[in-house]
């Protein structure tokens, strides 16, 4: 059974993974929690790229000036986004939507298809609707251009179920703690956009999505998820 949860940074998708799979657990399942991007080594160093940029190279692999015109590029502007962050380190759009897709190969290959097979249940913080979301959600990349690409990548696999955890992003970009997501630094207007790419996506797929109202205290998000994933089980 393959469960994603999918939201904006600080809709509290850690809480409700852990949650799950203490609640698996007590049920006797074997559980693998994972998450993207850095499920895996090779997701490590992408996710390490991808969030703290490229690492200097030598002046003799330096070839034509490419990445400081991306970098002149993004000099002016001025609000900063999760796209910024990556033209901060010199990786153009495709290339971004690239490394995504082949941390989640890796993922998909190593560590999600083999616990499926084994018969275990994986639950993922983030899996292909993330994609969608950010590498498609208002930028010069399709979402049929990132589905495809990333339809590859998996083998096609996607999640029985996914939890979409949904809250006005005025209130998640409040509860941010980790210095590490880039949306921290990202304006208001992409990371309302970028919920919004994610509920469509819940619209285009109602039998796959359920929408959680994550605005709510823990507690009663937790129960409308696992009365679902009972529901899931028993199905
Ligand atoms: O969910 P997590 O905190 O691990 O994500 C790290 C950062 O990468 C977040 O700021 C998230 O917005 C961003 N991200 C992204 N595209 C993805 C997945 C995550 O821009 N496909
Ligand atoms: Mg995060």
């Amino acid at each position: 059974l393959f469960i994603s949860f999918e939201g904006v940074d600080g809709a509290g998708k850690t809480t409700q993974v852990e949650r799950l799979r203490q609640y698996a657990e007590s049920l006797g399942r074997s559980v693998t929690v994972t998450r993207e991007p850095g499920g895996t080594a090779l997701g490590q160093a992408i996710r390490q790229l991808l969030l703290h940029g490229v690492p200097e190279i030598p002046e003799a692999y330096r070839t034509d000036g490419a990445a400081e015109r991306l970098d002149g590029r993004n000099a002016q502007k001025a609000d900063s986004t999760a796209e910024d962050a990556a033209r901060n380190a010199g990786i153009a759009a495709r290339a971004e939507a690239l490394l995504f897709a082949a941390d989640r190969a890796q993922h998909v290959a190593q560590v999600i298809r083999p616990a499926l097979e084994r018969g275990g249940i994986v639950i993922t913080d983030r899996y292909l609707d993330s994609s969608l979301a950010y590498q498609a959600g208002g930028r010069e990349l399709t979402v049929e251009a990132v589905r495809r690409l990333n339809l590859w990548a998996s083998g096609s696999l996607l999640p029985a179920r996914t939890y979409l955890l949904d809250m006005d992003t005025d209130i998640s970009h409040r509860r941010l703690t980790h210095s590490e997501d880039r949306m921290e630094s990202a304006g208001a207007a992409f990371q309302h956009r970028t919920r919004q790419a994610f509920l469509e996506l819940a619209r285009e797929e109602p039998r796959r999505f359920r929408v959680i109202d994550a605005a709510r205290p823990v507690e009663v998000v937790w129960q409308e998820i696992r009365a679902d994933f009972d529901a899931l089980l028993a199905g």
